[in-house]
């Protein structure tokens, strides 16, 4: 499939005017599409929600998008929490999916009422003395162990995973839960991530159901929800083919009616946490090329670098490139793309075929909208750049500032430093 960007060369170099390259644009019309279309192909259970992963996109503006289209939200973190309060959401509306878990951040979670995954057996106590009791809804990870295996093969490895509780935990932990006072309770699992299958929630919906069944069965606790948490895929390469989420939802339909629904369970509502299949194909970075430079391969340098978006220095991950105005241009050149960190994996692309780029040339990197700014650092002191949402009715806001120099030297401001580098910040206007 052709992947084609979601702004014109002649829309960037407006939008440039304002907002010097790099940075992150948002897709408004797409995002709302795509999440209207989740909720569809879920509607036939009525208590469905999605709870946006908001360590994908942690921005405030995008958040207030996907809450107008009913979503809520999963957070890992106090700040994710704060996030989540000050766009509105309340209560069940956040799930707070965490591991490893600070006292601090379970006090926080419970202050604003959020529905607590429990990532491990010992979390039972560590919560009860954190925060003086167990919530009357609780959710429990599980983790099967081994490997997840799906017809097309093994998709990932849970036996090798430090997340969820072992299936014996899960039975012991609902019975203590439940003798401690909860009511209602929920199962997640996280078992592969980025599939590109219609058959990764189906499956896992059915391992789940059954268990779900067992788990009511052996410790009668009332189980309300079940979340399949994230991992529904987006096709990063042009040759893949994306997932269908009505043939998902679906999917999972054909699984609730096999088990649940016979075994009495037919109000068990059904709760996702994606993050990259909401967010991914919707934004992009976009960069220019500022050097090219020739030695025992061809390079082409712009202006962001790994710090704007690190999948592919940290995984190899495989983003596509568009670059502006050549779209239908001959793919005759093979470069390496990249960014001017003093690392040598801070490359978008490798010996990837591109038409012929130039100086001042703007490149669009696809499918950057979920875990691309949200993973950035400051290596090299180099800084963050600005996000923008293009609005449904073409015109561009600015929901996040680009990072200054005044930022990056905030954390100084308790030391004696401070007042030299202020001095030289206000010299040099920034
Ligand atoms: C990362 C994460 C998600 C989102 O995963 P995606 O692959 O982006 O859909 C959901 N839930 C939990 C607990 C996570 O850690």
């Amino acid at each position: 499939m052709m992947k084609k960007p979601f702004v014109t060369k002649a829309q960037v170099e407006e939008i440039a005017k304002n907002y010097p390259t790099p940075f992150y644009i948002y897709d408004e019309k797409g995002i709302i599409e795509n999440a209207k279309a989740v909720h569809e192909a879920f509607a036939w259970n009525k208590g469905f929600k999605e709870y946006f992963a908001v360590k994908a996109t942690p921005n405030p503006r995008l958040m207030e998008i996907l809450m107008n289209e009913g979503c809520g939200f999963d957070c890992s973190s106090a700040t994710e929490l704060m996030l989540s309060s000050a766009v509105g959401a309340k209560g069940s509306d956040i799930m707070f999916s965490s591991n490893d878990t600070p006292a601090s951040e379970f006090v926080y979670a419970d202050k604003i009422g959020a529905i607590i995954n429990l990532d491990d057996f010992t979390h039972i106590d560590f919560l009860e003395k954190t925060i003086g009791k167990i919530p009357e809804v609780i959710s429990c990870r599980y983790n099967p162990g081994g490997v997840f295996k799906m017809s097309n093969g093994i998709m990932d490895n849970p036996g090798d995973s430090k997340y969820g509780m072992t299936k014996d935990q899960l039975f012991e932990a609902y019975k203590i839960l439940k003798s401690k006072g909860a009511k209602k309770f929920g199962i997640h699992a996280f078992l592969a991530s980025n599939t590109v299958s219609n058959d990764y929630y189906p499956t896992l919906a059915g391992q789940l159901f059954e268990l779900a069944v067992e788990l009511e069965k052996e410790t009668g606790a009332d189980i309300a929800f079940i979340n399949l948490s994230g991992g529904v895929g987006i096709p990063y390469r042009p040759d893949q083919t994306g997932n269908d989420i009505y043939a998902i939802g679906k999917g999972v339909e054909e699984q609730y009616n096999r088990v649940l629904v016979p075994a009495g369970m037919g109000d068990v509502a059904i709760y996702t946490e994606m993050g990259r299949f909401m967010m991914a194909p919707y934004g992009a970075l976009v960069t220019k090329a500022i050097h090219e430079k020739h030695i025992y391969k061809e390079y082409i340098g712009v202006d962001a670098c790994a710090v704007n978006l690190m999948r592919p220095a940290m995984y190899g991950a495989y983003h596509h490139i568009t670059v502006l105005g050549k779209e239908d241009a001959p793919l005759d050149h093979v470069y390496d793309v990249t960014g001017s960190l003093c690392e040598n994996n801070d490359k978008f692309a490798i010996e990837r075929p591109l038409p012929k780029i130039d100086k001042g040339d703007y490149l669009f990197i696809h499918d950057a909208g979920a875990h691309g700014f949200a993973m950035g650092y400051n290596y090299n002191g180099k800084l963050k750049s600005a996000e923008l949402l293009l609005k449904k009715d073409g015109s561009v806001e600015l929901i996040r500032r680009a990072e200054t120099a005044r930022d990056y030297f905030a954390t100084f401001d308790s030391c004696d430093i401070y007042s030299k580098l202020t001095e030289i910040m206000d010299s040099e206007n920034c």
